[in-house]
């Protein structure tokens, strides 16, 4: 259902600059999405950190042609094919253009809301109504301002079946949402304390997401939760409630049990005064109440539907996110399991192309058959094909007997097989090497044994890094400073723990403008790997110039005889302008120049051509003191004077920068032109703050667990007694994965299934015992010893230290675990 150029900028009510008319297919609002530029449109969105006008120069030299746009470039002469869409606010007109296409359809609509669940609700009713219905749903939880309309722009005629997800963080957002999606059945999963803080009340929250349901046919809902009562009656929408109970036997679901066993649940229920009984494959409360909802959702929709309840024991749980893991022969395994339909394969290579080293790194996916109703084998499988071949897979591996029949619609290298077992049986796996491999398959092809062959065999410990708290950080120490204003991203000590290369290569995508590291190996490194932006080196070693200087690496300068060293490698080098950092001595007194060092400091640079100083910057030695208020506003004034002599002695302009993260957050005044974000970015802040997410979780599991008589000893040295009858669980971490030996003396804890277990004994070399007496464990079971619910500020304080040394303390031994939610 392609529109023309013309209607669009009918619909959205546009000043249009171009006279070129063209189909449009896709709308773009992200330039690095970028697939078939011939049919895409644009729409450069303004955000808190970001602007997407600055990259339609780049889009226009990839021959995209449409733009919609809030102003027009001041070069766009330069694009004479170009044709801009002007509007006030390109959202805006996003959301126009979806609210029309919307319109274009007479389908039910399910429209789901509420705190949790959103995801798992609809991803459970696509599995149980996929073969009556043809679905088309939101991707992922593309639930935003921004993730609706694209969701619903994927609506054809083919559809019979809409399920889309509305999630708001701020008042007056769902009236945004309400007429793109225009449900025709609502659901309200149910309502917690998440994104609270913009809302006067809870309340006042929940009767902005039923803003959702005001031109609803039923409402679907808990009928027990007097709470949800009160809100649909306060919004005037309780004649189209249809609350499920588990109280009242009136209820149209009325749930008489729910009998929880080993590993499933049997619920009883009466439906349409019929008694039924069912089976799901889960025992949390979190899922009865999801699977609940669907089942109310079916009864209205389709009363034919629930007939066989046979289909919930079959129920697959949702997963939600892309694992990231190091492969064999030094592959790297992207594993989603999410499911198997043809718009998260869309996704997923999407996220498989950003991940590249660089163009030339051979990118192989392997892929199940696609389940898939409503559309038949054939053109299902020629969009695959074009999929594939338009993300420039290099090397196809198809599982699968529907994938095997329809082989010769792919090209380039592929591999078939009717089975995972034949596959394993006949595919040698050191074939795989330098790859970035993407493994997608429904789940009943079992894919996770193709991971595990494929994937370096791990030691029990791992340190899991959450890449999308590390932007959701970034973005918000973006948000505090003015756009022009350059962000330095502090990667320095192998990423604060967490790994440098992942981290720059996800901060490389989101643009940062810097990365700095503390040696130029560190630097060398994310060179060839790929990273392409102006990397920092703090520290540069004389030793190591000629690495410096072929991959590109910016020096610091701190001194004048690396001044000298610098000058004199440039020259011999025959380069011209050669960029250099220098750092100036404030008050720190570490690296950096004094003010008595700076006339000759001046002269030497005006001496030569070799180099130019792109920036001049110092450190704060109490940016996060306010006893030393006084000293850090010094430090800056001091700062600014000695940069603009220098400024003023070369006749160029310079860069200044200053802040650290506590800095960024308590002398925003003294932003200058860049900032140096560390700590905060991997999610410790000021204490108690509560913008930032926590990034790393240090993790284990329990290897044993014995049960120790009151008054016997554990461990080394016999330093801990028992005093009742114990269990006490092994763990395989130890000092040597830099777990701190002291922590078992001072009070240190660890999360087991929830709860806080003590350390027992002295921690060992690779070993360490915690008491799990009071606590639901197993063995296998895993173990926090920092993450969300158990700050790794609160091991500092413990430990006499501060975060930063624990974070760089976790050894290299640690493999770390990459993910995106
Ligand atoms: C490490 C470092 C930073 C970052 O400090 P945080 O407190 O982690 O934000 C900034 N500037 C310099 C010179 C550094 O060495």
């Amino acid at each position: 259902m392609d529109y023309s150029i013309k209607e669009i900028t009918r619909i959205i009510g546009a000043r249009s600059t171009g006279i070129h008319d063209a189909a449009i297919h896709v709308l773009l609002t992200d330039s690095r999405r970028l697939s078939s530029p011939g049919q895409s449109l644009f729409f450069a969105l303004k955000t808190k950190g970001n602007d997407g006008h600055r990259y339609i120069e780049e889009l226009y030299k990839l021959r995209v042609r449409h733009f919609v746009v809030s102003e027009i470039p001041e070069n766009h002469h330069e694009m004479g094919e170009a044709n801009f869409l002007l509007v006030k606010d390109p959202l805006k007109a996003l959301q126009k253009l979806a609210i029309y296409h919307r319109k274009r359809f007479d389908i039910p609509i399910i429209g789901i809301t509420g705190s949790n669940g959103k995801t798992v609700v609809k991803e459970f009713l696509y599995q149980l109504l996929r073969n009556e219905f043809n679905i088309v749903r939101s991707p992922r939880s593309y639930n935003s301002q921004l993730g609706v309309p694209l969701s619903v722009w994927q609506m054809n005629e083919k559809h019979t079946l809409g399920i889309f997800e509305a999630g708001i963080s701020q008042p007056d957002e769902m009236d945004k949402l309400e007429p793109i999606i225009a449900p025709t059945i609502g659901i309200l999963t149910n309502i917690g304390e998440t994104h609270q803080e913009n809302f006067l009340s809870m309340t006042q929250k929940c009767l902005e997401k039923l803003t959702l349901f005001n031109d609803c046919d039923a409402i679907i809902y808990d009928g027990d939760n007097l709470f949800l009562n009160n809100c649909l009656d306060a919004a005037c929408l309780s004649h189209k409630a249809i609350g499920w109970s588990k109280v009242d036997s009136d209820a149209p679901l009325f749930i008489d049990s729910i009998e929880k066993r080993q590993d499933h649940t049997l619920i009883k229920c009466t439906l349409l005064g019929l008694d039924q009984q069912f089976k799901i494959p889960f025992t949390d409360d979190a899922s009865i109440e999801n699977v609940i909802h669907c089942l109310a959702v079916m009864l209205y929709l389709k009363p034919t539907s629930v007939n066989d309840l046979s289909k919930f024991a079959t129920l697959e749980p949702v997963e939600m996110r892309l694992d990231i893991k190091e492969g064999i022969n030094g592959c790297v395994l992207i594993n989603d399991t999410y499911n198997s339909d043809i718009n998260s394969l869309d996704i997923a290579l999407d996220f498989q192309l950003s991940r590249r080293v660089d163009k030339h790194q051979k990118c192989t996916l392997i892929l199940s058959d696609i389940l898939q109703s409503g559309t038949l084998p054939k053109s299902l499988y020629k969009r695959v094909a074009d999929m594939v071949a338009r993300k420039k897979i290099n090397h196809l591996i198809g599982i699968g007997r529907d994938l095997s029949a329809f082989s010769s619609l792919f090209e380039g290298e592929t591999d078939f097989y009717p089975t995972t077992d034949e596959f394993i049986r006949s595919f040698s796996i050191r074939k795989f090497q330098n790859e970035l491999i993407l493994i997608k398959g429904s789940r009943h092809f079992h894919f996770e044994r193709i991971s595990e062959l494929l994937e370096k065999k791990v030691h029990e410990t791992i340190l899991e890094v959450n890449l999308d708290a590390l932007v959701h950080n970034y973005n918000y120490y973006r948000s505090l400073i003015k756009p022009e204003t350059k962000i330095i991203c502090m990667v320095k000590a192998f990423g604060y723990g967490a790994g440098s290369y992942e981290l720059a290569k996800t901060l490389q995508e989101h643009r940062t403008d810097y990365l700095a590291v503390a040696v130029t190996d560190e630097g060398a490194e994310l060179r060839n790997e790929g990273i392409s932006i102006p990397i920092i080196v703090m520290n540069p070693e004389y030793s190591s110039f000629n690495v410096l200087f072929d991959n590109q690496l910016e020096p610091e300068v701190y001194s004048l005889r690396l001044l000298d060293a610098v000058i004199r490698e440039a020259e011999r080098r025959g380069l011209t302008s050669y960029p250099i950092h220098l750092k100036i001595d404030t008050g720190m007194h570490r690296l950096g120049f004094q003010q008595a060092e700076l006339p000759e400091v001046i002269h030497k640079l005006k001496a030569q051509n070799g180099i130019f100083v792109r920036s001049v910057f110092s450190h704060l030695a109490g940016s996060d003191s306010e006893k030393l208020d006084e000293f850090t506003l010094h430090q800056v004034s001091r700062f600014q004077e000695i940069a603009t002599q220098i400024e003023a002695a070369l006749e160029y302009p310079v860069l200044r920068h200053i802040l650290n993260t506590a800095g960024i957050k308590r002398f925003p005044e003294a932003q200058m032109d860049m900032v140096r974000l560390g700590i905060g970015m991997y999610g410790v802040g000021e204490s108690g703050q509560k913008d930032l997410r926590n990034v790393s979780t240090l993790k284990t599991t329990i290897l044993q667990i014995k049960q120790i008589p009151a008054g016997d000893s554990v461990g080394y040295g016999r330093s801990a007694f028992v005093e009742r009858d114990s269990r006490i669980a092994v763990l395989p971490i130890g000092y040597a994965d830099g777990l701190d030996r002291h922590l078992s003396r001072r009070g240190g804890e660890v999360l087991v299934n929830g709860r806080r277990c003590p350390f027992i004994g002295n921690i060992c070399m690779d070993l360490c015992m915690v008491d799990v007496t009071d606590v639901q464990a197993e063995e296998g079971d895993a173990v926090i010893l920092f993450g969300d619910n158990l700050p790794v500020e609160e091991l500092a304080t413990k430990l006499d230290t501060i975060p930063y040394e624990i974070l760089t303390s976790i050894s290299p031994r640690v493999k770390r675990i990459y993910f995106r939610e």
